[in-house]
């Protein structure tokens, strides 16, 4: 048989899928091999469901929070020992820049250690509602949970769905990304390999289709459903479920837009909304999508933004000098073109057009930021996620003309606005409908701020103490104990 780099995880083995399928990924810098992978579908799930019931309904670990926070910070310091390699199999796997990929493991382990500390505080309450009749609220683990995780950002978006499902005590069935599936692999098995987590416990499964993740929606031995991926998946995912009404945790889309005041340093503020754009090569949720200055600036805020964007070094993520990274696959680079050609066929400006990189980067799914000037908000590239560098710039005359602009959008995921005046920051940023709002900043994420989508972006929070909330059920357990009579009244 031929020897595969990435295995499922089933009940405590190592397991190539049943069909005996794999698949391939490619580093997306350069097409060289990176791995096979087992290519699962809806029997290895079934297998993996069974395992994570059994592991919830048999063993302690639903009940024994101590033993989980401490299998847990055992999981972060074997993490820490080994981060070099994991940021730099981030790289390779997924593009991204190394420096991002260091970032992005730190970020992990140390969200890791959070939820372990949270482990041991989830407290419920209890009233006395009537002498003696006591109303119990005890929170429980949810049970199975099914997360769903995308290719982008595979280490924390893994971390801050996994972390606070464990905390929790719920066992869990994970679909990893199979773009970059080696490192869910490695960061599951620095996990389970601990004496004290329970075969069964965690189940990992890749695919290149999406049979195995749909047979988790359905089932009914999974009690809850975590989903970091697009809007299109989100609905499907939630009509899906509604058979077995499960608990949902929809982490979607976004349309990112960024309120530049008239107050602002310009020079100052347009490479850090250059920087914000081409994270990830433009593929994070809530990169900067839009750019709304106020039109006294609008000149010059356009010069330097392109400025800004052209100035970005594209190149392999494991070369020091390179500042933006390669799209995840050929698919994706041939989505983002097309998409991104359209919109600078009716954009009213194309300020930097957005190319494929040739010579020595061509086998590499390289393109290069783009910028276009718009007007009406109802063009498809102001309404639409287009997942890669492209950056629209648009005027607004006043407070109320940026913020209607910005909440001209079906997506409330996050938004920056930039002004020294501290009253408008703070006005504004409430008047936006978005679940998180970057004051002079973007793209700040911590394990100890809960993230989420208003409106199509999504459902619930994951980073935070509310990140528990998906994972837990509440329990009202009812009691009338009576009161102890008083002396005198028996004398
Ligand atoms: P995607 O296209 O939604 O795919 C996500 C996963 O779901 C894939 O593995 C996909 O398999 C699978 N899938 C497809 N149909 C399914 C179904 N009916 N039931 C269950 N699973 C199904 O997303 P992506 O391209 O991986 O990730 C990019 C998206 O994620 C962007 O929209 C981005 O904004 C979003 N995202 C959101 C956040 C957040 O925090 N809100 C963070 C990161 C990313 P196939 O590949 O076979 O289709
Ligand atoms: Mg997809």
């Amino acid at each position: 048989m031929e020897t595969l780099d990435v295995l499922n995880l089933v009940g405590g083995h190592w397991l190539p899928a049943q069909s005996g399928r794999t698949g391939l990924r490619r580093d997306p810098a350069d097409g060289t091999e990176v791995g096979r992978y087992a290519d699962s579908d809806a029997d290895d799930a079934h297998a993996a469901i069974a395992a994570a019931r059994r592991a919830f309904d048999t063993t302690a670990w639903a009940q024994s929070p101590r033993i989980r926070q401490s299998a847990m910070l055992r999981w972060a310091d074997r993490m820490e020992a080994q981060a070099d390699a994991l940021a730099r199999l981030l790289t390779r796997e997924n593009g991204k820049v190394l420096a991002q990929s260091h970032g992005e493991i730190a970020a992990a382990i140390s969200e890791i250690r959070y939820y372990a500390g949270l482990a041991r505080y989830l407290p419920g309450h209890v009233f006395e509602v009537e002498p003696g009749v006591f109303s119990t609220l005890l929170k429980e683990p949810a049970g199975v949970a099914g997360l769903i995780i995308p290719w982008n950002a595979p280490a924390v978006l893994l971390i801050r769905a996994l972390a606070p499902a464990l905390a929790a005590g719920c066992t869990v069935v994970i679909k990893s990304a199979w773009q970059t599936a080696r490192l869910s692999g490695r960061i599951v098995h620095a996990l389970v390999h601990d004496n004290a987590v329970p075969p069964g416990v965690v189940n990992v499964l890749t695919e290149s289709g999406s049979g195995a993740a749909q047979a988790l929606v359905a089932s009914a031995d999974v009690d809850v459903i975590s989903f970091t991926g697009s809007n299109a998946v989100g609905q499907c995912i939630m009509a899906a479920a509604a058979p077995t009404m499960k608990k949902l945790s929809l982490e979607l889309g976004g349309k990112s837009c960024c309120l530049v005041f008239d107050d602002v340093d310009v020079q100052w503020v347009a490479p850090r909304l250059a920087a914000a754009a081409t994270i990830i090569s433009g593929q994070q949720c809530t990169a900067a999508r839009r750019v709304l200055v106020h039109a006294s600036r609008y000149q010059e805020m356009k010069a330097a933004l392109a400025a800004a964007l052209s100035a970005i070094r594209v190149g392999p993520g494991a070369l020091p000098q390179t500042q933006m990274g390669p799209l995840i696959d050929e698919q994706a680079l041939e989505q983002v073109q097309s998409s991104i050609e359209q919109a600078q066929q009716c954009a009213d400006e194309v300020v930097l057009a957005g190319r494929r990189l040739e010579g020595r980067f061509a086998a590499g799914c390289f393109v290069s930021p783009a910028l276009i000037a718009h007007r009406d908000t109802s063009a498809f590239f102001i309404q639409e996620e287009i997942f890669g560098p492209l950056l629209v710039l648009e005027k607004f005359e006043d407070e109320a003309d940026a913020i209607a602009r910005a909440n001209h959008s079906v997506y409330g995921l996050s938004a920056s606005v930039w002004t020294h005046d501290g009253a408008r920051a703070m006005r504004v940023a409430r008047a936006l409908r978005n679940g998180t709002v970057w004051i002079n900043d973007h793209n700040k994420l911590y394990a100890e701020a809960e993230t989420g989508g208003y409106r199509r972006s999504g459902i619930g929070r994951l980073h935070g103490f509310d990140a528990l909330v998906d994972f837990t059920e509440i329990k009202h357990i009812y009691q009338d104990a009576g009161v102890v009579p008083h002396r005198d009244a028996t004398a």
